[in-house]
């Protein structure tokens, strides 16, 4: 049993970056508008999120921590139309299984907090706690007791990298949301939380890039797209910059990368690729959410129209671009 937890776990924290990811992605599924992360060594020994969302009920942090327990979905019609980011209840009990985690929590209708230490899986300490409305979760030695996995984790500085690309992305996708990164103390991200993208890809990627940008504004059999492309005289040396939300999930598409490579050719230089921050928004049923625990690849049930809206939607943008 205790193996195959350590299994399970693997398939959800694969490196520090999925641990952001997940607790992030929780705040925000909390109502958070105020998120900061911070972390040390590239996350391995440190890592600690805070939100000010709605905090967990004492009676019910105990069972966040176990496996299948979301609070999220409730019968199997809700998993065709999920909306919030968490849906399958492993994020918590996986990162507990191979970490030392404490967590610090109060809602609005209690008048003492939580405080809650599990290691390894097993609960250490449950207790009243003051603090603030929200949640603190703090995350250290990550794989301390799995030595196979801690082998596998890069550098420090790549780690690093690997979360702050993920913080990248959640800024872009929830604009609402004010996304604080000190990294090794120092401030890496600030994204204001002011519900504008333009000011989430300005904290992103700084002026240089937001002053030669295109707005995109588009709809087209059902599938919306709006975001930001670049202008073709600041194309990039290679597609980091490209990036594709559906419904507010950042994901990987060759379907639209391809679309918007297609509307860039001819005034573009070869060699050169755009960048650009793409939101769709189609119908939940046409998207397989339920596809990878990490759920970064996203199934569309048809291609066409996502090639279509990006492809017609960055076509008109560059036309308009040009006058
Ligand atoms: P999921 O997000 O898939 O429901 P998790 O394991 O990530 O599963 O979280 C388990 C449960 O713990 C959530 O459903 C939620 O009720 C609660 N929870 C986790 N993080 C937070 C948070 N930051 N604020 C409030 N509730 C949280
Ligand atoms: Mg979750």
């Amino acid at each position: 049993k205790h193996v195959a937890e350590l299994i399970a776990a693997g398939e959800v924290v694969e490196r520090p970056a999925s641990v952001i990811k997940e607790l992030v992605e929780n705040a925000i599924d909390a109502g958070a508008s105020a998120v900061t992360v911070e972390i040390k060594n590239g996350g391995i020994t440190y890592m600690r999120v805070t939100d000010n969302g709605s905090g967990i009920f004492r009676d019910d942090v105990a069972v966040s921590f176990l496996r299948h327990a979301t609070s999220k979905v409730h019968s199997q019609d809700d998993l065709d139309t999920i909306s919030t980011l968490g849906f399958r209840g492993e994020a918590l009990a996986s990162i507990a299984a191979v970490s030392h985690v404490e967590l610090l929590t109060r809602t609005q209708d209690e008048l003492a907090g939580t405080r809650y230490v599990i290691d390894g899986g097993v609960e250490q300490i449950c207790e009243d706690a003051g603090c603030a409305q929200g949640t603190t979760i703090v995350v250290r030695d990550l794989f301390y007791n799995t030595p196979a996995r801690m082998k596998f984790l890069k550098k420090d500085v790549v780690e690093a990298n690997a979360i702050a690309a993920i913080l990248d992305r959640i800024a872009l996708s929830h604009p609402e949301v004010s996304l604080r990164f000190l990294r090794d103390s120092r401030e890496a991200l600030h994204s204001p939380g002011d519900g504008k993208l333009k000011s989430a890809v300005y904290a992103v990627y700084g002026r240089e890039f937001t002053s030669g940008l295109i707005p995109v504004d588009y709809e087209l059999n059902g599938v919306k797209l709006w975001g930001f492309i670049s202008k073709p005289s600041a194309a990039r040396p290679n597609r980091s910059m490209q990036q594709f939300f559906i419904n507010g999930r950042y994901i990987k598409s060759r379907t639209a990368m391809v679309a918007l490579e297609e509307a860039f050719k001819g005034s573009i230089m070869v060699g050169k690729v755009p960048a650009c921050v793409l939101h769709l928004k189609i119908a939940f049923q046409a998207v397989d959410v339920n596809v990878h625990p990490t759920k970064i690849e996203v199934r569309f049930m048809n291609e066409k129209p996502i090639f279509d809206a990006v492809y017609h939607g960055v076509k008109t943008a560059l036309n308009q671009g040009d006058t």
